[in-house]
């Protein structure tokens, strides 16, 4: 055991000490972690890089970074991976591509563990989640016989979707296996359209694009994306990936942070994202780079907070309108919502929320919207259904954070009634029990598993009572 100690997440949103803090070196110690707290609540963390209090407890925490071994095989003619739970996915990606491979599935930045990233459902733009694409998993947990811990290996049926995005409920995960592929490149392109239609058109040309509506000028940008047939990098790669990381990660988030968290000046994030924004990207830059260097950002420069809303794909058109509108009087508390805004608000009986949240935020940050396909787990964001979902994600830079979380509150509610807009468990989640319990058909299958890994609620913390009904 090590000192107890002060945790504080990416987003310092969350700060708390637990009473025991422990970071196992095997499957035997960690069990006899378990056996000595089976009667406490314990709780799994990853690299903390969520900003929802899924991993906050009072009394025992485990770090698992010293599982991380990682073991490629070949099995059935396929090529996999065993990794420990604990091992960052930056570490993982380099070294599957020392042996020319990558994982099925990316997201923005690497830092997560594989097992923090899947338990969350965590996704990028084209792909299901990296939850959908889990084999097997070696779980600790007191499956069978509530006195006794015990590491069971979970490969099939209801348990095994159940554990692909579990966020820590049935036990601590110790291994996990899953495909890789063969590494492959991608092509970029950068296109500047007036309205959703147009740039969701793209994707049949571009399955790998995501694309962002930029606040204040209103249009909308794609990284129209594809997996090159060449394996090399094009079009000055090398060049293109120093001027992002000046231009944009660094040049661009030092500028809002300094006009909307330092001067909080509406004009000049106004005059940013009209005046200076397009012209920081060029349409005619076609650049072809490897995949976990073209699909991966330098987001976690910066200290923010994010909230992200999933809606499926008949929806996006209609909730992107709904989202400018609202960000818009957010902004400006005279302007005039527009009349398909304002009849379904009035038709939901919300109009009255619209005071919570008028005139009081301006809204500082490209709005990323992404396409997951649906995932076979329970109760990811992607969960269920045939259609496709679209992430869409609001981030802020300016601290006190009240407005910013009225606004998101505003828009997890309104958007709950409105498209059925389920939000990230990884990110700042202000939805309650009773909206989960209506927007994931297979939580009572979730729930059962729960109970069978975990009889007494051992891994459960108020977050997950709360939000999951686990009591
Ligand atoms: C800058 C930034 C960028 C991000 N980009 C994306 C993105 O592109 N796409 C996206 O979908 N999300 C994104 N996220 C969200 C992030 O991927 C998730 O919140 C993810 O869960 C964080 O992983 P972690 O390793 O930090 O786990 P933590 O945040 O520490 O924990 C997350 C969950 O995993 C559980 N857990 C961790 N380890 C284990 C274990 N061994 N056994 C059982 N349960 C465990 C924890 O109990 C908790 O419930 C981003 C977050 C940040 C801060």
């Amino acid at each position: 055991m090590k000192q107890a100690k002060l945790i504080k997440n990416f987003g310092r949103n969350l700060r708390f000490k637990p009473k025991y803090f422990y970071s196992p070196n095997s499957e035997s110690e960690l069990l006899d972690i378990l056996q000595l707290h089976k009667d406490e609540k314990i709780r799994v963390v990853g690299s903390l890089h969520s900003w929802s209090n899924l991993v906050k407890t009072d009394e025992v925490l485990i770090d698992m970074r010293y599982f991380n071994r990682i073991e490629v095989f070949a099995q059935n003619g396929e090529t996999r991976v065993r990794v420990g739970a604990g091992c960052q996915i930056k570490h993982l990606l380099k070294a599957l591509n020392k042996q020319r491979l990558t994982l099925p599935s990316l997201a923005l930045i690497t830092e997560q563990t594989i097992a923090g990233i899947t338990a969350t459902g965590t996704h990028g733009s084209g792909k299901h989640s990296l939850s959908h694409y889990i084999e097997s998993l070696r779980v600790a947990c007191f499956k069978g016989d509530e006195s006794t811990a015990q590491v069971v290996e979970v490969n099939d049926g209801v348990e095994l979707q159940a554990a692909r995005c579990s966020l820590g409920c049935l036990g601590v995960i110790t291994e996990i296996t899953l495909p890789c592929i063969p590494q492959y490149f991608v092509q970029e392109k950068a296109t500047f359209c007036q309205k959703i239609d147009e740039i969701l058109i793209l994707e049949k040309k571009a399955p790998l694009q995501q694309f962002y509506l930029m606040p204040h000028s209103w249009l909308f940008l794609a990284h129209e994306r594809v997996v090159s047939s060449e394996c090399r990098r094009r079009g000055l790669a090398g060049v293109y990936r120093v001027y992002w990381f000046l231009v944009i990660d660094l040049g661009m988030h030092l500028t809002l942070k300094l006009f909307a968290s330092v001067l909080r000046s509406k004009k000049l994030i106004h005059f940013f994202f009209r005046q200076v924004a397009p012209s920081l990207i060029s349409p005619r830059w076609v650049v072809t780079d490897r995949s976990d260097h073209a699909l991966v950002m330098e987001h976690e420069l910066f200290k923010h907070l994010e909230i992200e809303l999933f809606v499926t794909r008949s929806k996006v058109g209609e909730a992107a309108s709904f989202v400018a509108d609202i960000l818009k009087l957010s902004d400006d508390a005279s302007h005039k919502l527009s009349p398909s805004t304002f009849e379904k608000l009035q038709k939901a009986e919300l109009i009255d929320s619209l005071e919570d949240i008028k005139g009081k935020f301006t809204h500082h940050y490209p709005i990323c919207f992404r396409r997951i396909l649906p995932d076979d787990t329970l109760i990811s964001m992607a969960s269920g259904g045939s259609e496709d979902y679209y992430s869409i994600s609001f981030i802020t830079y300016v601290e006190p954070r009240d407005d910013f979380y009225a606004l998101a509150t505003f828009l997890a509610n309104n958007m709950f009634e409105l498209f059925d807009a389920r939000i990230h468990w990884g990110k700042w989640f202000p939805q309650t029990g009773e909206q989960v319990n209506q927007l994931y058909p297979e939580i009572v299958e979730f729930r059962n598993v729960c109970h069978q890994f975990d009889p007494n609620g051992v891994f459960r913390n108020v977050f997950i009572e709360e939000k999951l009904g686990l009591k």
